[in-house]
């Protein structure tokens, strides 16, 4: 695996690459990878002939009060998990490269980046966007793998790259779970024991939703109340939002039907987590 910090040397490698025919595959993380980050890989590893994975915890996603300086790193164990899996170039750029002073543009997908985690992280989508575009710049891949995990942000790039005219097939990837339902996470590892438990609640509280619509419940909010009073069961969490919106565009729907997304956000003893479910309804209209 190559290992390269410097753009002009990525860009320089990539050229050489496109001009050998060879398709390349890309994978952005922040790193503390796990089986979630490396099934990605696999995907992407499958649908192209070069594997560029890319690990930068992107400062403009973070707000003033989040996590940015806490968030766990371990890029030595990073390096052992990617050459496991067949990771051909690693790109770990500094802060001051991707963002020398001076720097003032934003991609902002407006509309889509104001909803479900928007609301409360009114920075964070705009973030996400103009790290993830200049990334693309950078590697120029053919194709782009994104986690299911993060539903919202992997329809916003969606939504970005058609509208942008970025020539980059957007893959997204199912979520990876621990065995007992919770979606792998970095921020898993800020949980202690019981709030480990109490986090299975997010899961919990998405099957039931799940089973109250396969159960013919066309009420909106009584599927989101139910699934509220579970989650407040648990004494440490602390609800941001459950929200059950159409799972292609984001749009408001008032009751199951089309493509569901339910996603749902909060914090578990302090730790922000999210999880989400899609339920596709549309072959039971045939
Ligand atoms: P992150 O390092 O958290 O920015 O995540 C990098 C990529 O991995 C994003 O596309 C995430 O959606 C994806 N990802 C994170 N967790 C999971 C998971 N449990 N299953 C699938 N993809 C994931």
């Amino acid at each position: 695996m190559e290992i390269i910090s410097d753009i002009a040397a990525v860009r320089q490698r990539m050229a050489r690459l496109r001009c050998n025919k060879k398709k390349i595959g890309f994978v952005p993380t922040m790193g503390f990878l796990h089986e979630g980050h490396l099934s990605l890989m696999r995907i992407a590893k499958k649908k192209s002939d070069v594997l560029v994975v890319s690990i930068f915890v992107n400062p403009s996603q973070f707000a003033p009060n989040e996590d940015f300086n806490t968030y766990p790193r371990d890029l030595e164990q990073d390096l052992k998990l990617l050459e496991d899996v067949g990771c051909d170039i690693l790109f770990v750029p500094t802060k001051d490269l991707m963002y020398p002073p001076g720097y003032w543009t934003w991609v902002n997908v407006e509309d889509m980046n104001a909803k479900l985690c928007g609301k409360s992280r009114p920075v964070f989508f705009r973030g996400v966007a103009t790290i993830v575009t200049k990334l693309f710049n950078i590697v120029q891949p053919h194709i782009s793998v994104f986690g299911q995990k993060d539903a919202q942000q992997a329809l916003i790039i969606k939504q970005m790259v058609a509208d942008l005219n970025q020539d980059i097939e957007i893959i997204i990837g199912p979520i990876v779970r621990e065995k007992d339902g919770l979606a792998m996470s970095s921020r898993n590892a800020y949980l202690s024991e019981d709030e480990r438990k109490e986090a299975l609640v997010l899961h919990g509280a998405l099957q039931l939703g799940r089973s109250l619509i396969d159960a013919g419940e066309l009420s909106k909010e009584s599927i989101l109340n139910r699934m509220r009073q579970l989650i407040q069961t648990k004494p440490t969490a602390k609800i941001d939002y459950i929200e059950m919106v159409d799972g292609e565009t984001l749009a408001e729907i008032e009751e199951p039907q089309g493509l569901v997304l339910l996603a749902l956000a909060m914090e578990i003893g302090g730790t922000r987590l999210i999880d989400n479910i899609l339920i596709d309804m549309r072959s039971d209209k045939q």
